[in-house]
């Protein structure tokens, strides 16, 4: 008798980023005195914007009497945050999305983690390669090991074909987390009209929707007509506001399905999600405040002067970047055909600054690095200076 899911023996032994720490640790012993940037994990390094912070020190006064405390709250997140979602991110842009249609949850990486429990076990999914690798896992987790791969490379401009074969369940991420491409309107209104030919979910994680420039780089996939009938979008305070360590974010599940996702999402959160705390929720109201939208856009754009700095002295000191232009990640082709690894023990050694292994994202992210752009810009500059210096 088997006693453990089987089916996590079988996911890759050690996440990237634990091996990268290991490495990044092992030459710190070695060379106590080196000055190491990260230019690596996708995390943010700005403070909140006020307007969220007084927001939270108000929630956390109306916890402080019995009048105001909240405990447990509903179920799909507060009206509060619902209804200012609906009316700012989709009613705002002309997009047709009703309160009904929100889930509120405490960040991205679970919905999209979660969400598949609603699939049949011999669904097929497809995902693109390189992949965020939470898609993949969770799949794997659940005992899908069948996955179709997208390819995105530097041959098709980083934008997956569409498959060759029908398949059931197709993730995308755009801008996409780790080659900081996006998709224009006509190239993903491509994926909705297969997705609706062939009775497929797009799953759309949208959750560096805050960082596009680009007018004809849309926001939202329900920009695209049909997507309602189609596609599920996640959304996150992350990267769009910081909120890494507060914890928020949403689904989308439109009424139009074929399937009933959005009755089995509603099941499946209420017996296991509690919901995000009465805290982050008001704090992700905040954003939505003339303030807190000034505020948060500032630090968008903060990231993003990193991310053209990066972009601007990596293409001058002779590599090959992609990305960054609507998105806070780089994707740089390594040098001299090294592999992704050996670019990486390189940066560290020779420059003192950590990327991101591409390969860790799928095997066609061999030959590439990722490089983010939420440092601060001292750190960015100075990683910079360093990389210039080695060449
Ligand atoms: N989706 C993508 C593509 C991401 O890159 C990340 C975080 O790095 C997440 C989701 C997770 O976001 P959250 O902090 O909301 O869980």
């Amino acid at each position: 008798m088997t006693l453990i899911n089987e089916n996590f023996l079988k996911l890759s032994e050690s996440y990237l980023f634990t091996e990268i720490a290991r490495k990044v640790n092992a030459y710190k012993e070695e060379n106590p005195k080196a000055d190491i940037i990260s230019l690596g994990i996708g995390d943010v390094t700005q403070p909140l914007a006020p307007a969220v912070i007084e927001a939270l020190h108000k929630a956390v006064n109306e916890m402080a009497t019995a009048a105001s405390f909240r405990g447990y709250g509903p179920e799909r997140g507060y009206d509060f945050l619902r209804d200012a979602i609906v009316e700012n991110d989709f009613r705002a842009h002309g997009i047709d999305i009703v309160a009904d249609e929100v889930f509120v949850g405490d960040g991205a990486k679970s919905d999209t983690g979660n969400f598949q429990e609603l699939l049949g076990k011999d669904v097929v999914i497809a995902l693109t390669d390189p992949v965020y690798p939470v898609y993949m896992d969770a799949n794997r987790m659940a005992g899908r090991t069948a996955l179709v791969k997208l390819p995105c490379t530097a041959e098709n401009d980083f934008v997956p074909e569409l498959p060759g074969e029908h398949v059931d369940v197709v993730y995308l991420c755009y801008p996409n987390n780790p080659t900081g491409t996006t998709l224009t309107r006509g190239q993903l209104a491509q994926w909705v009209d297969y997705a609706l030919e062939q009775d497929a979910i797009i799953l759309y994680d949208a959750a560096y929707e805050a960082y596009i420039q680009r007018r004809d780089v849309p926001h939202s996939i329900y920009e695209i007509p049909g997507a309602r009938e189609c596609a599920v979008e996640f959304r996150s305070y992350s990267k769009t506001a910081g909120f890494t360590g507060i914890r928020c974010g949403y689904t989308v599940v439109p009424k139009d399905l074929k399937l009933p996702l959005g009755a089995l999402w509603s099941r499946r959160q209420a017996t296991k999600f509690n919901g995000a705390s009465y805290l982050s929720q008001r704090a992700a109201e905040a954003v939505y405040t003339a303030e807190g939208r000034a505020q948060v856009r500032a630090t968008v754009a903060y990231y993003m002067e990193n991310a053209r700095l990066m972009r601007e002295r990596l293409t001058s000191m002779g590599f090959k970047v992609y990305g960054g232009i609507d998105a806070p990640y780089l994707w740089m082709q390594t040098p001299a055909g090294m592999t992704s690894w050996e670019c990486f023990d390189w940066m560290l050694r020779s420059a003192h600054v950590v990327c991101t292994p591409g390969v860790g994202f799928g095997c066609c992210g061999e030959g590439y690095v990722r490089l983010t752009a939420f440092g601060t810009r001292e750190n960015t500059e100075r990683a910079l200076r360093q990389m210039a210096n080695q060449l």
